[in-house]
């Protein structure tokens, strides 16, 4: 079967490969939908296409692991593929915006249709419904400990361990209560399937939440969290020190992710948090209906924290291998290995000078902006011309709550 499949050969391209330490120039030969060469020079016979790619940078297929993409239920995310490989993203995480009784919605309307891979990082909730308007908070089922059912979580995670990668608690809790009923759900789950809960550090409007120290106890060696540089009530005091319970975490091993959303980064805590050695293990949007002109895209995220001192491979690697550990999915994601399906992106550093904004009043001025300008999804590459929010971008901070 596999003498017929399509060969193309990606040639002149600067490779950055962090998971197999490559940096340099080369070429990637793809066979149908899979990377089967990788290399300075590859000989090929006369049927292979050749695409020139000088110029150009080719890294693994960047992934976003905190999105929202349950575009067909609710007003608050975004379609998959315009998260997704429109915005040169071959794999998306959904954080937490389908729940039990959602689910099977979500597989057959999001992850079947869509050209992304699109994996759930779940909410173990029997209901979570993601609105502009916090409906699940303000009716009081974020917090109700009758929103929890954990034998049905559990037919869930079996019926559909494909594509369920772990778990996104927001860890609210009744005012008064002292634990957090999804928090409660989650954690048993997530010991008895091996899998990472990724958890929300902030407030609700409508909500109370674990206190971040108390949180960061419960949290396990390869455990998520994210908004990690939020401003407000995240893992920094009042004077930008890091937190001892947050130090205590990161050395057992759990997870920082950027998840930049509207109103949960800041520049500031970012410089803070790197001065001190603290540095993202993943990059990752958050982006969703209402925060997509302080977001742009992943691009734009990453230029950021290059422009706060990161350099190209490190930004590279907390888009590609990092979030594929994350996510446990080294086997499938994250690296140009031959074997693997045929997922990278394509991209430039352009000379541009931007004032890019953080969402709560910081801005930065960069002078170098890496643009997504093509795609390859499971062998199918494409370029890209326009970013899907390009022309949306605006120089006015818009508030916007994340989920
Ligand atoms: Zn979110």
């Amino acid at each position: 079967m596999r003498t017929f499949d399509k060969k193309t050969l990606y040639k002149n391209a600067h490779i950055i490969d962090p998971a197999q330490g490559i940096d340099a120039i080369g070429a990637l030969l793809v066979e149908g939908d899979t990377i089967s060469a990788i290399g300075s020079s590859i000989t090929v016979d006369r049927d292979t296409e050749i695409i020139d790619l000088k110029g150009y940078l080719l890294t693994p297929g960047w992934i976003d692991i905190h999105s929202h993409v349950f575009d067909t239920v609710g007003d608050f995310c975004l379609p998959a593929d315009v998260v997704g490989v429109h915005s040169g993203i071959t794999t998306v995480a959904d954080a937490g915006t389908s729940g039990l009784l959602t689910f099977n919605a979500f597989r057959e309307t999001v992850v079947k249709p869509s050209k992304t891979r699109v994996y759930a990082l779940l909410d173990p909730s029997l209901l979570y419904i993601a609105t502009s308007d916090f409906i699940a908070h303000r009716l009081g089922f974020a917090t109700s400990p009758k929103n929890q059912d954990m034998e049905r979580a559990a037919a869930v995670i079996e019926e559909n361990r494909d594509i369920v990668v772990g778990f996104k608690v927001r860890p609210t809790l009744k005012s008064g209560a002292s634990s957090s009923p999804v928090m409660d759900t989650a954690l048993p789950l997530a010991e008895k399937y091996d899998l990472p809960i990724m958890v929300h550090l902030g407030r609700f409007p409508a909500d109370e939440v674990l206190p971040t120290e108390v949180l960061l106890k419960l949290l396990r060696p390869g455990d998520i969290i994210t908004h990690a540089y939020q401003p407000r009530h995240g893992l920094y005091d009042a004077e930008g020190n890091l937190l001892p319970a947050a130090k205590t975490a990161i050395d057992r091993g759990v997870f920082l992710d950027v998840g930049h959303s509207g109103n949960d980064f800041s520049f500031k805590t970012a410089r803070s948090g790197l001065a001190q050695g603290i540095l993202p293990d993943t990059i990752s949007t958050d982006l969703n209906c209402f925060n997509i002109d302080i977001i742009g895209s992943l691009a734009l995220t990453m230029t950021k924290f290059m422009a706060l001192g990161l350099s190209l491979t490190q930004v590279i690697e907390r888009v590609t291998i990092n979030p594929a550990k994350a996510l446990r999915k080294t086997d499938e994601i994250g690296s140009l290995k031959p074997g693997l399906t045929a997922d990278f992106t394509l991209a430039e550093q352009v000379d541009e000078t931007a004032q890019l904004q953080d969402g709560n009043g910081g801005t930065l001025s960069v002078s170098q902006i890496l643009k997504v300008r093509g795609v390859c999804r499971a062998g199918k590459f494409s370029w890209i011309d326009q970013m899907p929010f390009d022309e949306e971008m605006e120089p006015e901070a818009v508030l916007a709550n994340s989920q």
